[in-house]
């Protein structure tokens, strides 16, 4: 374990968020602690790893702190530092953006791979799961981050276990293989933090089986392999990790 996950050094800018999305418990952090990591810090943290361990990749996720704007200047700041002392280091960023503008600057910056999410295959459940953010928006997003950094070097995670059927997630994942992006399957957790705000916004979800993850992970390698993508061109976050979920191309 290098920082969060096994040969990656994965930093999570700030938990905080402004957003409320029903699965996240990043929401109900309190905004008044300053959790921040500073780019001083993470460099001096990224110095010691690099140190320590052979690491493989940077990621870099965040909540939104501030404005969506100030939160893509933070990852902009901490990548271009990292690009310059690691000229040669692969890394991934999870920013929430808003812009095309955004996606541009975070690869002038220096990333080689982006994460957008979708969050969930259908805009009804995403509506009551994630009720600040643009459903449509993300969608054309994830066009513009393919223009940006190329065929599979975007990802999108769908969490499932939210009341979607597979048949949505196999429209979602083909929709995203077409426009070259790479569909990150996550079965949903609850927990004691967000339970009972996922209760409030989609009643009391079905529990994921492991004969559903098999199902769908078989799912998501055909329709990867039918339009010529692998999760073996992604090299830094979850893809590379593969702690949480299971990875096609990897995991089978
Ligand atoms: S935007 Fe991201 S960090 Fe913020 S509440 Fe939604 S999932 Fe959590
Ligand atoms: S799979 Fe993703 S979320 Fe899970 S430990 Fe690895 S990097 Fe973190």
């Amino acid at each position: 374990m290098v920082r969060h996950c096994p040969e990656q050094a994965f930093f999570n800018l700030d938990p905080r968020c402004i957003f409320h999305c029903a699965y996240c418990n990043s929401p109900l952090l309190d905004m008044s602690e300053d959790k921040h990591l500073s780019t001083e810090k993470i460099m001096d943290m990224l110095r010691e790893s690099v140190s320590e361990h052979d690491v493989k990749a940077v990621s870099f996720t965040s909540g939104v702190v501030g404005s969506v704007d100030s939160t893509v200047e933070r990852f902009v700041d901490v990548v271009k530092a990292v690009r310059s002392e690691y000229p040669n280091m692969p890394i991934g960023v999870e920013p929430y953006v808003s812009s095309r503008g955004h996606i541009e600057m975070l690869k002038a910056a220096g990333a080689d791979e982006i994460k957008l999410n979708i969050e969930t295959p259908r805009k009804d459940i995403f509506e009551r799961v994630c009720p600040d953010l643009d459903y449509d928006g993300i969608w054309g997003l994830l066009e513009d981050a393919v223009d940006v950094f190329g065929k599979g070097r975007v990802i999108s995670n769908i969490i499932y276990g939210m009341g979607e059927s597979d048949s949505d997630l196999e429209d979602a994942m083909e929709k995203m293989c077409s426009i070259g992006v790479i569909p990150g399957l996550r079965a949903l957790r609850t927990n004691g933090i967000n339970s009972e705000q996922l209760t409030s916004a989609i009643g009391h979800p079905e529990p994921v089986t492991p004969a559903r993850a098999m199902r769908l992970a078989d799912m998501q390698k055909s329709i990867l392999s039918k339009h010529g993508l692998s999760t073996l061109t992604s090299v830094t976050m979850c893809m590379e990790c593969g702690c949480c979920d299971l990875v096609p191309f990897r995991d089978l």
